[in-house]
């Protein structure tokens, strides 16, 4: 993507990773039935019967901006998607990256990463790389003495409230000022003066994120998670790069339903918005309808 040709300004980008098959699904032996073809092809080969009862495999073509198959890094997600909106904000742009799909297709292991000490070794997500560049940018002779200082975000809204991670889960009010931007009123904005600041507030915001509930997934999977970087000039903002992290959308389907349709307002009403989407699906078999469900909304962005 160009992100300062004005042409490719407004454009949504959508990109599709598909995460290896886990171990339950190896134990249960399912089968997988994504591949990855090229770049920007996927295939779902959805199991189907026959009405004499013979099966067989329908497969179903979908064309993205990229594809990503089982083998890919966060690090290659990330080059090939929030890297470059990093210069946005330098520019004094606005930018923003969402993962979309079902619980357990892998949302938060892209955006956040995995600091938690139970992966073996701490994994770098979107979060991470992208405020990585935020200072290495920061560091190069053109930025270097503007002036220019780094604050992150990070909140949570569940059940239609809003809660700040980064200050103890306080609960927040959510106001429309009077040019239709929306403020998340008190909410903390943390200076960082390097990626290891930041890397800390991850940590800490995820743990707030998930502490205190009695099914591990159960309150992130409902819920959205969004970390924001902001760039100020001697107090006065920037630009804004906004990552999020999506509920499951397999939830009921009036609910997932209204959703979608306030993220497709969303992404039509406000025009300053330079969205990417990325989706991410589970390979196995037993998630074959909620992986095309994705896959047809990740579709339809595409035409935003
Ligand atoms: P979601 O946020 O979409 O519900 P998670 O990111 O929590 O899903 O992923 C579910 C599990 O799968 C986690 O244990 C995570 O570490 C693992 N996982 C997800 N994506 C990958 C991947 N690309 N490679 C290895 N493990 C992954
Ligand atoms: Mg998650």
């Amino acid at each position: 993507i160009s992100i300062t040709d004005p042409i490719e300004e407004h454009r949504i980008c959508v990109c599709v990773r598909k995460r290896p098959l886990n171990k339950q699904e190896l134990l249960k032996k399912e089968c997988d039935v994504i591949t990855v073809p090229s770049k920007c092809v996927l295939l779902v080969h959805e199991p189907k019967l026959k009405v004499d009862l013979t099966k067989y495999l329908e497969t179903q073509a979908f064309r993205f901006d990229f594809s990503f198959d089982e083998s890919s890094s966060n690090e290659m997600v990330y080059r090939f998607t929030a890297r470059p909106l990093v210069q946005t904000i330098f520019e004094g742009g606005k930018a923003t990256c969402f993962a979309y799909g079902q619980t357990g297709s892998g949302k938060t292991h892209t955006m956040g990463g995995d600091f938690s000490g139970r992966a073996q070794n701490a994994s770098k997500g979107i979060y991470a790389f992208a405020s990585q560049d935020v200072f290495l940018l920061l560091s190069q002779p053109r930025y270097r003495n503007q002036d220019l200082e780094v604050y992150v975000t990070f909140f949570e809204i569940y059940n239609g409230k809003v809660f700040d991670l980064l200050n103890k889960k306080a609960k927040l009010r959510v106001l429309e000022d009077g040019k239709q931007q929306v403020q998340v009123v008190g909410l903390q904005e943390r200076q960082v003066g390097c990626a290891e600041d930041v890397i800390r507030m991850i940590e800490m915001g995820s743990a707030c994120r998930t502490s205190g509930q009695t099914f591990a997934n159960a309150s992130s999977s409902r819920s959205h998670a969004c970390f924001q970087i902001i760039l100020r000039r001697r107090g006065k903002m920037l630009g804004k790069f906004s990552l999020v992290d999506l509920a499951g959308n397999e939830r009921g389907a009036d609910t997932s339903s209204a959703d979608r349709q306030t993220r497709m307002e969303g992404a039509e009403i406000n025009k300053s918005l330079l969205a990417l989407k990325i989706a991410m699906i589970s390979p196995g078999m037993s998630s074959c309808e909620y992986t095309l469900n994705t896959l047809r909304y990740a579709d339809r962005v595409k035409e935003l």
